[in-house]
């Protein structure tokens, strides 16, 4: 066995550091909050069941140099004791393995940057991977503002890397991932059964920015599940989910609104149908958010009870945000939510997630 400090030395040579994606102010802990290292064992009726967190972010500093970028703006760089406390959190949690992404801030790049760049992220998060792929796993990064190079990315990541999938943003420099400019990404995805996990960027509001300046972080707050309704609403309403059915898609943050509100869709083109295109969408809309998955961080039983209601406890994942504290309990949250069954909470937990990226049962029953 690899001891801690041998760990943390290998893990410091991959250059991994682990960041949020809210403010930086919202990562303070003290060392009484601080968790313990054992590491929990989560059971269901007295069976050890893995639990799979799939919304965990970290950078990688030498590409966040590359940007001349902050990956956070008050500078949350967590080197060495922040690995042996992002274990020790998934230890408290009962979190046997995370799944990390970047979060894309290179969207603006030129095609030379941002080449390097995710190269530089992809081949780091393979590396630190490999030395631990008994707690976590990756989803890759892509240059999505080059379409064909992103599916070029994505293909070498997952048959030559390792890495489970991707993550992008919500929209790529304004342009909605519904645009067909994206299409050869989507086809990429399709083809290799990837996970592509959808998360919001704040700095993506657009004009809608200074509606969110005021009191309150509403920008992460309110404009993140904003984004992410209106990303989906494009890929249904605009035919991307027509064109590729089998595409894996799973929304951050419960998929925003929209699975609260999405009834509305259903009926919209029914009372203005002069603005949607005759068989686009070829179903109701609804049933594509039932084919689509979404994380948990939906922070109450009732919220989460809802969702299962509205897209099926089959389509919904393990997601804390992790190192950010927005869920103390995210495994209890699932366990508390009434209505479920041992199957669906399992499901959750963990072995949608595990069926979704491909990952082994090795972590199983440790
Ligand atoms: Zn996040």
């Amino acid at each position: 066995m690899r001891g801690r400090r041998e760990f943390l030395k290998e893990a410091a040579a991959a250059g991994l550091l682990f960041v949020g994606c809210g403010p930086a102010a919202a990562f303070t802990q003290s060392r009484e909050d601080r968790p313990s290292t054992r590491h929990r064992a989560i059971e269901i009726a007295g069976r050890r069941v893995r639990t799979v967190d799939i919304h965990a972010h970290c950078a990688v500093p030498k590409a966040t140099d590359l940007l001349k970028q902050q990956p956070n703006p008050g500078g949350l760089f967590l080197e060495g004791q922040a690995l042996s406390e992002r274990l020790a959190h998934m230890d408290a949690q009962g979190i046997d393995l995370a799944v990390l992404s970047i979060n894309p801030n290179w969207y603006t790049a030129e095609r030379d940057l941002v080449t390097e760049i995710i190269n530089i992220q992809n081949e780091a998060m393979a590396e630190f991977c490999s030395t631990r792929g008994d707690r976590f796993a990756a989803l890759c990064s892509v240059a999505l503002q080059f379409p064909e190079l992103a599916a070029v990315q994505l293909e070498r990541a997952m048959t030559k890397m390792g890495l489970r999938g991707a993550a992008i943003g919500a929209s790529v420099d304004g342009q909605e991932l519904a645009d067909p400019k994206f299409h050869p990404f989507w086809a990429k995805a399709e083809e290799l059964g990837a996970v592509v996990f959808i998360h919001p960027q704040g700095s993506a509001a657009g004009g809608f920015s200074s509606r969110l300046r005021g009191n309150g972080p509403l920008s992460v707050m309110l404009w993140n599940p904003i984004e992410t309704s209106v990303a989906l609403t494009h890929l249904i309403f605009e035919g991307t989910l027509d064109r590729f059915p089998r595409l894996k898609i799973c929304a951050a943050h419960g998929g925003g609104y929209l699975p609260s509100y999405m009834n509305r869709s259903d009926q919209s083109c029914q009372v203005l149908p002069e603005q949607c295109k005759p068989g686009v969408p070829r179903l109701r809309p609804t049933e594509y958010l039932k084919r689509l998955y979404y994380d948990s961080l939906v922070f109450t039983p009732e919220g989460l009870r809802h969702l299962v209601a509205e897209v099926g406890a089959g389509q919904i994942v393990l997601g804390t945000d992790s190192p950010y504290p927005w869920v103390k309990e995210p495994v209890e949250h699932i366990l508390n939510t009434p209505g479920l069954s041992d199957a669906d909470r399992e499901a959750i937990l963990g072995s949608t997630a595990a069926g979704l990226l491909g990952l082994s049962a090795e972590t199983r029953g440790r």
